[in-house]
């Protein structure tokens, strides 16, 4: 049914959390015990059965997994290839962010702690954070780049609603990556009462492992939901949009050991695989954008989820191995497939998959044979977008 790729599976990495020549453990001192104590406990949570039921209670009972495999009937025939869609936008708060969250809000109730700090670009992570924190009733602080803030007021606003303190951080380029910083400074301070609820597959070790397993239930879904509709039981392409690579990690890993070619799409602004290069950056080692001095440079996107200069060590060795794939499709692309995901299925997706359909619109019948089975992960719904995209495309809203 499934036939085994030649190249290594996305297993545990290495003991200093290397992927190959990515990843590991580059923090001060000072942050190396809380780092260690962190992967202890997800390695004993992790391998303990009355863990993974709760999680997976959770999973069921308030984020509403599994989350369907649909068949995108009409896409597919206007596309000429058969699109299957995995619809983790349907999750409660709208994303696969929620996944992450509840796995990192109960390590942290197993672990005696009782308040959680995130970082958060557009809002989404912070979002998804501050829902976990109220429903454990942890205290929550968000930090937000200050010019996110601005840009992101109505999601300030959702976070409080949830209960959780938003700190703007005005310092570098007061944007995510700075936010990072901050909540990494404020861990070192507070170890003891205080779990780092990072959002995507990056950051020291063990984040960039932990996250992903934790987001492996939308492969291993996929997977069994692929096993039932298909002949076969293996899709030709999976493919997800990278922004850290956490959804794009998540649904690789249930394919990994199969025949599937792995495609995680890149905006053409944050093309950290292919544009980048080698270097260090919140405490791992992967591909950056960087400018001619070794300066982190700022990505560009339609979509600030994927506002991110870096992306995960694990998509790094996967594209260094050649078991996946990493192309990067424009800001123009993704506004049509956002478009055309509603007018053929009724369906609005948010930007951050659009990109992923972009890239299957723009290769049906060309990367992509006639014919072909793909299943795109469908990670986000776009109400949270549909302004952004009315100004985007000049049409007049209520706001103005
Ligand atoms: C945050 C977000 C992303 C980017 O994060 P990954 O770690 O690359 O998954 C993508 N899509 C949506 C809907 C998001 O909210």
């Amino acid at each position: 049914m499934t036939s085994l790729h030649p190249t290594p599976g996305m297993g545990e990495p290495s003991t200093s959390g290397r992927f190959g020549h990515f990843g590991g453990r580059f923090v001060p001192e000072a942050l190396l015990p809380a780092c260690l104590e962190l992967e202890d406990a997800f390695r004993s949570a992790w391998a303990d059965p009355a863990f993974r039921s709760e999680l997976d209670a959770l999973l069921r009972d308030y984020a509403g997994r599994p989350s369907p495999l649909t068949e995108a009937r009409n896409l597919s025939r206007q596309l000429g290839v058969r699109v299957l869609l995995k619809r983790d936008e349907l999750n409660h708060t709208g994303s696969h962010k929620i996944n992450n969250v509840l796995g990192q809000a109960l390590l942290a109730q197993r672990m005696g702690k009782h308040r959680l700090v995130a970082e958060t670009g557009a809002g989404q992570h912070g979002v998804a954070t501050a829902t976990a924190a109220a429903l454990f009733g942890f205290e929550c602080i968000i930090y937000m780049g200050e010019v996110d803030t601005e840009r992101q007021s109505l999601n300030v606003f959702r976070m409080n609603l949830l209960g959780a303190e938003v700190r703007p951080v005005s310092s570098g380029s007061r944007t995510l990556k700075d936010a990072v910083n901050e909540a990494m400074r404020d861990w070192v301070s507070s170890v003891e009462t205080t779990h780092f609820c990072l959002g995507s597959v990056m950051g020291p070790h063990p984040y960039p492992w932990m996250v992903r397993e934790l987001q492996r239930v939308i492969g291993d879904e996929a997977v069994v939901q692929c096993r039932a509709l298909l002949d076969g039981g293996v899709p030709d392409v999976v493919v997800a949009c990278v922004g850290g690579g956490s959804n794009a990690a998540g649904i690789f890993a249930g394919f990994v050991d199969t025949t599937a070619r792995l495609v995680g799409v890149q905006p053409e602004g944050g093309a950290a695989i292919g544009r980048g290069l080698p270097g260090v950056v919140h405490g791992s080692a992967s591909m950056l954008l960087q400018d001619e001095h070794g300066q982190v440079s700022e990505a560009h996107s339609v979509s600030a989820g994927l506002d991110y200069p870096g992306v995960g060590p694990e998509h790094a060795h996967l594209a260094a191995g050649g078991r996946a794939e990493y192309p990067s499709v424009g800001d123009a692309e993704v506004l049509e497939a956002f478009q055309l995901l509603g007018r053929t299925e009724g369906i609005i997706p948010a930007l951050e998959p659009a990109h992923a359909l972009a890239w299957v619109a723009r290769e049906a019948g060309r990367a992509i044979p006639a014919g072909a089975t793909v299943v795109v992960n469908l990670c986000g719904r776009g109400d949270k977008d549909v302004a952004h995209v009315a100004a985007l495309l000049g049409r007049p809203t209520d706001a103005g």
